[in-house]
């Protein structure tokens, strides 16, 4: 499917996909915000350097993106996550790829093979086993690699000391991975069932920050327990099978990055004085890029990885918040969701969740604050600041000489007050800085640095002994905060 690229203006917005259109107006107070009428818009294609789409009404140029690769991506980030749970394996069969641990009513219980359970898929017949069902004899040698790679141990030491070869170590590896996801797989499925209100982190950031190699690493956490709901990479270990130039939206697969590193001399990060100069020029480096929508458009070095395929970020990020919105229960009255100034997640999450921004069921915020804030206290004054090209509504405070902003992407103008005292996105923030310190050794080895494939395993064994082992202060684990479970498990528990 490709649409003349030599058209000057366009009288169609890219193609919608599973009744799914995310291109409109994402100006929360505009007449035309998320209308799809092609009307409401100047539409151009001819011209890289200028945006496509122009709101009629209020001037905004959203950046466009592909529906079918949204949905496309979303599949992927699904699939990944499923990946080596029991499953119905018939390409063509609808239940194909749904596990039997969250899909129960999709199959029958069909005997056993050998110790291990066999299921019969009730779509297609097709038949197959459980590679769980039995149990894990090789999990004492798995608990021992596990602790020392958790001890700051280096691939190599850990090779030497179980007399193992690299090969073992990567297959065991992938192993306890896939054993983590089977354990995650069930307490995010509880997580998906409670209705009661929660606040979500959301964070973005280069998951090797000294490799520049376009991999970034968005995780999404319950703010108040710690517990990581989910968390994506744009990256595959697999190749494209095609590769587009320039991204166009009009052509499916333009999700994936060409192959081709290209190097910024000026890739200082901008350090200015206060806050407000702070959130000031982070809009402007944004307005800077080609695509608002993607950070790897600005003014970025690019090393691009030896093997695999880099995804413009914007995909997987508004695949992320998919993702989330089919793991929550969509009887929640209403919840919140605290990030970062980074207008894709704005975009991602506004888009997704429209159907809450127009109800007011959802509190999207974005939250800076400094080093010197105290969390949690009662805020007294209140300053109230428009900020960059959309004029963002921000309410600022300070507190033991630390200062705080907030901004309410839906547009709501109350509960400043509440908002300033208990948004904040640390939560995520917190947990990705804590993977970069435990595996520093593995994150910035100057060999790995264009090998991100490598870390992949590591993300789904760190987020479920973050969740299910790691206990806080009091003892408890992000899962127990929840209430979806009832002790902490432990790595041999984890393991079985
Ligand atoms: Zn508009
Ligand atoms: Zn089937």
């Amino acid at each position: 499917m490709t649409l003349s690229s030599t058209l000057t203006t366009l009288d169609q917005l890219p193609p919608a996909c599973d009744n799914i259109q995310f291109n409109y107006c994402k100006t929360v107070a505009c007449v035309n915000f998320s209308r799809t009428d092609p009307q409401l818009y100047v539409l151009q294609n001819s011209n890289l350097q200028r945006p496509v789409l122009i709101c009629r009404e209020c001037g905004a140029f959203p950046p466009v993106l592909s529906n079918h690769d949204v949905i496309a991506e979303k599949q992927r980030l699904t699939l990944e996550q499923n990946s080596g749970l029991a499953a119905c394996s018939n390409d063509t069969c609808p239940y194909n790829g749904f596990p039997v641990l969250t899909y129960r009513q999709f199959y029958h219980a069909f005997g056993f093979s050998g110790e291990r359970q066999r299921y019969r898929c009730k779509a297609c017949q097709h038949t197959f086993v459980d590679p769980w069902s039995n149990s894990n004899n090789k999990h004492q040698l798995q608990q021992k690699l596990l602790a020392y790679l958790f001890t700051g141990h280096t691939v190599r030491e850990i090779c030497r000391r179980l007399a193992m070869n690299p090969k073992t170590f990567y297959d065991q590896l992938n192993n306890i991975a896939a054993r983590c996801r089977r354990q995650l797989t069930i307490f995010d499925a509880r997580l998906g069932k409670q209705s009661h209100s929660h606040h979500l982190a959301t964070d973005f950031t280069p998951l090797q920050p000294n490799s520049n190699n376009g991999v970034l690493w968005i995780a999404t956490a319950e703010a108040d327990s710690g517990y990581v709901i989910s968390q994506h990479v744009n990256y595959q270990t697999q190749a494209a099978a095609s590769y587009v130039d320039h991204h166009d939206a009009y052509q499916v697969d333009t999700r994936f990055i060409a192959p081709h590193s290209y190097h910024h001399p000026h890739d200082q990060p901008t350090t200015s004085q206060g806050l407000l100069a702070h959130i000031d020029a982070t809009y402007r480096q944004i307005l800077a890029r080609k695509n608002m929508e993607n950070p790897l458009s600005g003014e970025v070095t690019i090393n691009y990885p030896t093997k695999g395929c880099l995804i413009r970020p914007q995909y997987t990020v508004y695949g992320h918040f998919l993702y989330l919105r089919e793991l929550l229960n969509p009887s929640i009255a209403s919840f919140a969701v605290f990030m970062p100034q980074e207008t894709l997640l704005r975009s991602a999450c506004l888009s997704v969740f429209i159907d809450r921004i127009n109800n007011h069921t959802i509190d999207p915020l974005y939250v800076v604050e400094d080093n010197n804030w105290q969390h949690g206290q009662q805020v007294a004054k209140i300053d109230i600041v428009l900020m960059g090209w959309w004029r963002d509504r921000w309410a600022f405070s300070r507190n033991n000489s630390g200062n705080k902003g907030i901004c309410h992407l839906g547009g709501n103008k109350k509960q400043q007050q509440h908002w300033l005292t208990i948004a904040t996105h640390q939560a995520a923030t917190v947990y990705q800085q804590r993977f970069h310190d435990q595996f520093s050794h593995m994150v910035n080895e100057p060999r790995r640095k264009l090998r991100p494939a490598s870390l992949l395993p590591l993300l789904d064994i760190y987020r479920a002994w973050h969740n299910l082992c790691h206990q806080n202060k009091a003892g408890l684990t992000p899962a127990q905060a929840l209430g979806l479970m009832s002790s902490p498990m432990t790595l041999e528990q984890l393991l079985q």
